[in-house]
């Protein structure tokens, strides 16, 4: 006997409840995106490998570990995305999208990594994206908060959602904090996980990062970077602040944060939540102004967030904020000799902007039956009266769907 092909571990098929719940997370954001002004870019699924390699860093967990990168026929090495900027900041250099700066940005779509599959986490995974490009001032960062702020609250989940907000510096902020924890670790080398052992020389602000009970002690009391913050550092974060202050954003100030990724500088944030389990960041995101020239073009200061459908989903469900879409109409046809007028009706309703089912299968007598279950607003049903096809609108109620189906019927004929 032939078997059936599984899925492949860790992607999903999102059916019914969880795929309301996806399309309304997907649907918010393209609402709240249209107010902030971003316009919409549809991106590959793969790029060369090297587009990830060079912006995301050679020593991060996403290039070294979770990558899903193959040779293609023609020999070239190339991976499915595992996130979206590196794709858009390739644009910005190869597409001259310069010209447009600063450039609002907002896509969605898949992304791979290849990660131990469990709840809230997938090898095929989706987001939604937000990038502002070419722009170097504090107010991008800010109005990319309060965009993620306020999809939140549009999303009903803000509850229980913390904003984490910390700053790298600029690059001499960082590099100089930077060496003050690679003596700070080493002097505790020995004490720490393997992979912080291993993060210590090639990439050692992960270590703050770690989520291993073994370096969380050390991490504590780790040399912070606002000891290290130059002048101008300390302005721009002051800027991001009292932005998000006027705006009425809450944050809270998150010093061991640091973001997995390698081109990060001032601005660093996660949204997280404690009702995840152990998946808590729902969006993260910051300022990467240092990517554009690891891909080998100028200087271009850019800012942005991700954050994932699934842990967005989720939330939304667990809240009961997905929007119930009740049927507007239901037609039962009881005569098969009605059916021409049914379909002209049906037409005609659907393109006044009313959503529409039909019963006119099965038994004629059951028809009724089966379109009252389906729970309508309204219902209509159609008959044969003296030979002529006949429409009777069912509902106690007039309502604002009953006077609009009431319309369609009178300019209607059979
Ligand atoms: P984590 O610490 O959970 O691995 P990350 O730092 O790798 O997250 P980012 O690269 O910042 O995550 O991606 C942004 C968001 O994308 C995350 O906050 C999360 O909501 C989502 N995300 C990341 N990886 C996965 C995955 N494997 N499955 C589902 N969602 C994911
Ligand atoms: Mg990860």
């Amino acid at each position: 006997m032939n078997t059936t092909p599984q899925a492949i571990r860790g992607t999903q098929d999102i059916f019914g409840a969880d795929a309301d719940s996806f399309a309304h997370v997907v649907e918010t954001f393209e609402r709240v995106r249209k107010l902030y002004r971003f316009r919409r870019v549809e991106m590959p699924v793969f790029e060369k490998t090297e587009v990830f390699s060079r912006s995301i860093g050679e020593t991060t967990d996403v290039v070294s570990k979770e990558m899903y990168s193959f040779e293609d026929r023609g020999g070239e090495s190339l991976t499915l995305r595992p996130e979206f900027t590196a794709g858009i900041a390739r644009a910005w250099l190869t597409d001259g999208w310069k010209q447009y700066a600063p450039l609002k940005v907002a896509t969605h779509g898949p992304l791979f990594r290849y990660e131990r599959p469990q709840k809230g986490r997938y090898r095929q995974f989706h987001q939604i994206d937000a990038e502002v490009l070419g722009a170097a001032e504090p107010l991008a960062d800010v109005e990319l908060l309060v965009m993620a702020d306020h999809l939140l609250k549009e999303l009903g989940i803000s509850d229980g959602v913390t904003l984490q907000l910390n700053t790298l510096g600029d690059v001499a902020s960082r590099e100089a904090w930077r060496a003050a924890l690679v003596e700070y670790f080493r002097a505790h080398k020995a004490d720490l996980s393997e992979d912080s052992q291993d993060r210590l020389e090639r990439n050692p602000l992960r270590i703050l990062d770690s989520k291993d009970a073994r370096d969380k002690a050390f991490v504590a009391d780790a040399p912070k970077i606002d000891t290290f913050l130059s002048g101008e550092a300390q302005d721009f974060f002051g800027t991001v602040t009292a932005g998000l202050d006027a705006a009425g954003v809450a944050y809270e100030r998150a010093p061991t944060l640091v973001r997995g990724l390698d081109y990060y500088r001032h601005t660093a944030f996660e949204f997280v939540t404690s009702r995840l389990g152990a998946q808590g960041t729902v969006l993260g995101g910051g300022r990467y102004d240092g990517l554009m020239e690891s891909l080998g073009g100028p200087v271009t200061p850019a800012v942005g967030w991700a954050a994932g459908i699934e842990r967005l989903s989720m939330l939304v469900a667990d809240a009961g904020a997905v929007p119930t879409a009740q049927l507007t109409v239901a037609l039962a046809v009881e005569d098969d000799a009605a059916l021409s007028y049914a379909l002209k009706v049906m037409s005609g309703l659907r393109y006044q902007g009313l959503d529409v089912e039909i019963v006119a299968s099965g038994s004629a007598r059951k028809r009724y039956d089966k379109a009252v279950k389906l729970g309508a607003r309204v219902l209509v049903s159609f008959g044969m009266t003296e030979g002529a096809p006949v429409a009777n609108l069912r509902t106690t109620e007039t309502t604002t769907a009953s006077l609009a189906v009431e319309q369609v019927l009178q300019s209607i004929q059979p």
